[in-house]
């Protein structure tokens, strides 16, 4: 396909083309020099159309409802609402199993044959990550394109919920009614990120279960320290099927989003992001050039290798390899 210049990306994103936004993407994650060049040239000149979405991340373990949910919530903003979304999905275990279980279309039919929602499924990721920094970036062209609601889908696998819960302004837990804590990503520590937690598959049997398990989760909320000052946590029962609970749950969203521009909280918020954002992008490029380093590049293998089979320490490793990124010791 020809290149997408930064013009014609610029000018096709402000007029809402859909075609032209996809090809943006797929710049701002390429890794080529020469187009995050112009990646960042057509991000920088977009910003000023950034900022005023509403940013909301969604995590849950697979099969717990996630695209059932965003379907069914997406559906609601665009018809009921008014809204434009758009969905982005954070998926680390592509780069495990090579393929992504997130952010398939087929996975949300009503949604992507729908004009005013735009998905895009979770860029494959390679071993040096930057998942999350990509999508950072579709988040800012998705909202330039004039996506007011741009939901953040991400899977229950590694650090992707930290990473998503500080790009967004809003995290939102989904979990099975009944399902064990550890399995869920309650022991560690998921829980305390999410400003709501929603208690998916509330219908049928399940109700009454999904009603207590919602109880439980609402009291041992009130105990964390929340993310945003003035915001308790809420626990929330769904069901995503029915479409039972996702009113309640919107109407906490926008509460929310007042509250953060009541307070300011928002601006810090948005300041948080930016200097985080900065951050990742530092420590990704510092990664990227240790691993592509002429020296690191042909040791770190067998070096490696000594570390899995214990004759040396990671300590040493790490001092050893460090010590040649550096030039220690070298003339
Ligand atoms: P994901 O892997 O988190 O995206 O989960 P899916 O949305 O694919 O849902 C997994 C399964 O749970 C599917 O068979 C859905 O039909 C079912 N499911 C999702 N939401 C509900 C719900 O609210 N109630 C019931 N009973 N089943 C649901």
């Amino acid at each position: 396909m020809k290149r997408l210049e930064v013009d014609e990306a610029e000018a096709g994103i402000v007029a809402g083309d859909r075609g032209v936004l996809a090809r943006a993407i797929t710049l701002v994650e390429s890794r080529r020099d020469e187009d995050r060049i112009r990646a960042e040239e057509l991000v920088t000149r977009l910003l000023p159309r950034t900022g005023r979405g509403l940013r909301v991340g969604i995590s849950g373990v697979p099969g717990v409802g996630k695209s059932t949910f965003i379907e069914a919530l997406g559906m609601k903003l665009v018809e009921e609402k008014g809204h434009r979304v758009a969905v982005l999905a954070v998926d680390p275990s592509s780069a495990i199993s090579g393929g992504s279980i997130l952010g398939d279309k087929t996975r949300m039919p009503r949604l992507a044959a729908e004009r005013r929602a735009f998905i895009r499924p979770s860029p494959a990721a390679d071993k040096l990550g930057g998942v999350a920094r990509r999508t950072r970036e579709a988040l800012l062209l998705c909202e330039a394109a004039g996506y007011d609601v741009v939901l953040v889908e991400t899977v229950g696998v590694g650090q992707s919920e930290t990473e998503v819960a500080s790009m967004v302004d809003f995290f939102l837990l989904l979990l099975l009614p009944g399902a064990g804590d550890e399995l869920q990503g309650i022991k560690r520590g998921i829980v305390e990120i999410a400003d709501a937690v929603a208690v998916n598959k509330a219908d049928g049997d399940n109700l009454p279960r999904a009603k207590l398990a919602a109880r439980e989760i609402a009291s041992a909320l009130h105990y964390l320290r929340p993310r945003v000052d003035g915001w308790t946590p809420r626990a929330f029962t769904v069901s995503s099927l029915q479409g039972d609970g996702l009113d309640d749950l919107w109407a906490t969203v926008v509460e929310h989003r007042a509250l953060l521009e009541r307070t300011g909280e928002l601006l810090q918020v948005r300041k948080r992001q930016s200097r985080r954002w900065m951050w990742s992008l530092i420590e990704e490029r510092l990664v990227a050039d240790f691993h592509s380093h002429s020296r690191v590049a042909g040791r770190i293998a067998g070096i490696e290798a000594e570390v899995a089979n214990g004759t040396v320490s990671p300590e040493k490793a790490a001092r050893t390899l460090l010590d040649e990124f550096f030039g220690v010791g070298k003339p």
